[in-house]
């Protein structure tokens, strides 16, 4: 018989339809004549209940039917007594196909702390909270394509492995074909990186952005969505090593056209959420709900739907990083009416803290800063008129940060050049993208969004370890 979905039944199930499922045990209760199993299989949240007549049924075959065993059961769908569901499944015919030792399987029928589960990374998505967090965010993936499909951007793949190090956008991590105990080094002892990969240095891309705009150049409009990696040593709830950005680049755009872009882009894949995750969300708010109970009254957050339904419905703050530092200099954070790092004017990099202040206690909406000091930002950024900011922009969110990082690009070869060279940058190894410049060089603007950080924000995980299947972070690579 072939098998129907859990999600199906409890979507359409009718009363007296026959029907085979497959999945794991949640829960087992019961009496000395009947067994209540309560299965799921991954495809909603819900559990569909499995009643066993312990007549029916040999002893040895209901004692195996415990939390986290594999089974497929057979039987006809009936009205269900209890509230909640509509029908249950009469079992007819139960196979174990798998056990799970009730004295060994981690993953009890109770709330287990996001810790635990963290260290039990490789069960936990058979939790409902993290098989919601993935369902949510495949159809994260499934909103990013749609989204510029019908925009008319093309999807590139841009490499994962790449000979290009000036991004200059965090500790690369280096791809070699050399046996581990025979790196060359040169007469210093250095270690000579151009053995990597057949005479070059290789790494592992840090972001698609620089072949995206080669890509941009020809077809107009693109995206990449791929894997990105950084070596960074942070131990941050907002840093991976391994994660997935989506990067947008358009020609014969500016930075204006990028911000409308972003900000509709957001709007449109947390929409998409609300749409079409609600069991999932109500869930997850259900959960943080209760985590916030703990909380001191001013520090908890607004319920995770309604601060989504808040930043898919209003417009963004759009404010100049000079604006940004003038409002951060007169401003009493906290109590002691500092921040830990001082803002000192103009050139400060701005600190998480200061970006939070201005979207969670200034704006209390997500913000956008444009126009950042050239030099605390990367060398391809279009210089503006004023030659000292560049056509930057970062996107801020709460609970988040920096959600989008962007700008609208150099496209005037002399410019370009000048900037290579002030900041020694080799124009000789980056000559293919020089000649975007070169042949026919047009505006053009582009940005990249941390999917992860997105998955956070949306599933309101504040760990960004917990939004993705396995994490890799410093000590966080066990398998
Ligand atoms: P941050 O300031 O938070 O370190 P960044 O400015 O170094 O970020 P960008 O180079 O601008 O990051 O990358 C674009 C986007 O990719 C960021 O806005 C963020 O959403 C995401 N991102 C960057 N680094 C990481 C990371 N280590 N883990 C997860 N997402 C990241
Ligand atoms: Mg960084
Ligand atoms: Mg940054
Ligand atoms: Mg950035």
């Amino acid at each position: 018989m072939k098998r129907t979905l859990i999600k199906e039944i409890l979507l359409s199930g009718e009363a007296g339809t026959e029907v085979n499922i497959k999945g794991w045990v949640r829960t087992k209760r019961g009496s000395k004549s009947v067994n209540f199993i309560a299965m799921n299989d991954g495809t909603c949240l819900g559990n569909l209940q499995v009643v066993a007549d312990v007549a029916s049924f040999d002893e040895d075959t209901l004692k195996d039917t415990t939390t986290g065993a594999a089974l497929s059961v057979t039987g006809k769908l009936v009205a269900s007594q209890g509230s909640g569901q509509s029908v249950e499944i009469q079992a007819e015919k139960i196979e174990v196909l798998g056990t799970a030792d009730p004295e060994k399987y981690p993953i009890q029928p109770k709330k287990h702390t996001l810790e635990f589960l963290r260290e039990n990374a490789h069960l936990r998505m058979r939790t409902n909270t993290f098989s919601a967090v993935f369902r949510i965010r495949h159809a994260m993936i499934f909103a990013v394509h749609k989204f510029f499909s019908e925009k008319n951007f093309y999807n590139i793949h841009t490499p994962i492995i790449t000979s290009s190090d000036a991004e200059g956008a965090g500790e690369m991590f280096r791809v070699t074909t050399l046996p581990f105990d025979e790196t060359p080094r040169n007469e210093e002892g250095e270690v000579d990186y151009s053995q990597d990969f057949f005479g070059k240095s290789t790494n592992l891309t840090v972001s698609g952005q620089l072949e995206g705009e080669l890509a941009a150049m020809a077809l107009g409009q693109i995206y990449t969505f791929g894997p990105t990696f950084r070596a960074e040593n942070s131990n941050t709830s907002r840093h991976l090593a391994e994660f997935w950005m989506i990067e947008p680049e358009m020609a014969f755009a500016d930075l204006n056209d990028n911000m409308d872009l972003a900000e509709e882009f957001l709007k449109y894949l947390i929409q998409y959420a609300l749409d079409n995750c609600n069991e999932d969300l109500e869930f997850l708010a259900k959960r943080q709900e209760e985590d916030e109970k703990n909380k001191p009254k001013e520090e908890r957050n607004m319920n995770l739907i309604e601060k989504l339904q808040f930043v898919a419905d209003n417009d963004f703050v759009r404010l100049t990083y000079t604006e940004a530092i003038d409002i951060l200099r007169n401003s009493k954070p906290n109590k002691k009416g500092k921040f830990k790092y001082p803002v000192e004017g103009f050139g400060t990099d701005l600190q998480s803290e200061h970006e939070r202040y201005l979207v969670e206690k200034k704006f209390k909406k997500p913000v956008i800063l444009t126009d950042y000091p050239a030099d605390i930002k990367a060398f391809y950024m279009r210089v503006n008129d004023d030659n000292k900011t560049v056509a930057a922009m970062d996107i801020l969110f709460p609970q988040i940060g920096e959600i989008v990082g962007g700008s609208q690009r150099e496209e005037r070869l002399d410019v370009l050049e000048a900037k290579m060279d002030e900041m020694g940058i080799p124009k000789e190894e980056m000559s293919w993208y020089i000649d975007t410049r070169r042949f026919g060089g047009a505006p053009h603007a582009g940005f990249g969004l941390g999917f992860e950080r997105l998955i956070s924000f949306v599933t309101g995980m504040g760990n960004i370890r917990d939004v993705i299947p396995f994490p890799r972070a410093p000590k966080t690579c066990e398998f």
